[in-house]
């Protein structure tokens, strides 16, 4: 179901969402220093808490993410203040950013291996990059076309695992909708990676690498070990050979099955894979985190391996594994968007308008 509002947010439920992107963008600015300051702190909170989060987070509420990230807040200040240029991008451009951040996210998360899980400088360098490249590309372009739904690396994995939401929320940045986007992925109901891909081939192959690929590569990123003191460059072709084999693997998989596939039954098996990959992420990273992983220390949070039975790992394996498997497939909670679409700038709308700092 297609959701829009029939009037913009009014000021008070707007006040607490910017109270509240304030507040998160406060706690990212804090991970960010401590990176530098106190990298054992820092790569803690980031690698540690907020990452293993997010997926759960797109998966139940991806709309909530969508308002309050702290870089798509940073970066849509300028259209905020109302100094953006507001550039359209045409349809095919967005595409290909697209596709650009799939290769963004396939490039960047086997160097948490080499050097980003162990270093909190280069984590605070790479976050710096990427939080820069936001703001200029929002500047340039209107509302999230060109960085939240289009290079931003862990929208690929937004689009892919946000399938439901556990409630309705509006809009908290964009106050009229311009169509920045097409199709808006907060607006559009069950959106997914090969959503409407005939829009070009840059969307079509971002779409099924995601969608095939990501399964395996999750699998093969989790049997490559954290490298410690620039030792992860001597290993950097075994670091990247592993997810990407392994990507090869079940994006073939995928091919094949979709080729026999029946066109209305592709969406399940849409389903089953985004259930896959983020069924196979949290079956080695919660383990992990409490010192059950595959190599002893890698992204652990707290050792409770001496303390806890040893079959606690397989009981965090399970569970998860069938709560996503009921939520992302048998649920059948109401399909909506991941927020509700703002109204319609009306056509007529003079531009100042459009720039004013309100909208
Ligand atoms: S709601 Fe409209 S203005 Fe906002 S991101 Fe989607 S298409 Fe763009």
């Amino acid at each position: 179901m297609n959701i829009q509002a029939k009037s913009i947010l009014a000021s008070r439920p707007k006040m607490y969402w910017r109270i509240a992107q304030t507040l998160v963008g406060l706690i990212g600015l804090a991970i960010f220093f401590s990176l530098i300051f106190f990298p054992k702190i820092g790569i803690h909170a980031f690698w540690n808490v907020l990452i293993p989060v997010a997926p759960a987070l797109f998966v139940v509420a991806v709309g909530l993410w969508r308002n309050i990230c702290p870089l798509a807040s940073t970066s849509l200040l300028s259209r905020h203040l109302g100094f953006a240029k507001n550039k359209k991008l045409k349809t095919k451009q967005q595409g290909r950013l697209q596709l650009i951040s799939v290769i963004l996210l396939l490039l960047i998360v086997p160097l948490r291996h080499t050097i980003f899980n162990t270093n909190g400088q280069a984590t605070a360098l790479v976050i710096g990059i990427l939080a820069l490249i936001a703001i200029y590309v929002s500047f340039q372009y209107n509302w999230k076309s060109a960085w939240c739904s289009g290079l931003c690396p862990i929208h690929p994995v937004e689009k892919l695992y946000g399938k439901k939401s556990l409630f309705v929320l509006p809009n908290a940045h964009c106050k009229y909708c311009v169509k920045c986007v097409n199709p808006c992925p907060d607006s559009t109901t069950s959106i997914y990676p090969l959503y409407k891909t005939r829009k070009g081939l840059s969307r079509k192959i971002a779409g099924t690498l995601m969608i095939g690929g990501f399964p395996g590569f999750i699998w093969g990123w989790f049997h490559v070990q954290d490298y410690y003191n620039n030792e992860g460059w001597n290993h950097l072709i075994s670091t990247y050979a592993y997810p990407l084999i392994a990507m090869i693997i079940t994006l073939g998989l995928f091919l094949v099955i979709k080729k026999a596939l029946v066109k209305k039954h592709e969406i399940i098996l849409i389903n089953l894979f985004a259930t896959a990959a983020v069924s196979i992420y949290y079956w080695y990273r919660l383990p992990a985190l409490i010192g059950f992983g595959l190599f002893k220390g890698d992204g652990m949070l707290v050792d409770l391996s001496q303390s806890l039975p040893n079959w606690t790992p397989v009981l965090l394996q399970i569970s998860t594994t069938l709560f996503f498997i009921w939520w992302m497939i048998f649920n059948k909670k109401e399909m909506t968007s991941w927020v509700i679409r703002p109204p319609y700038i009306k056509q007529n709308k003079p531009i100042h308008n459009i720039n004013n700092p309100i909208i």
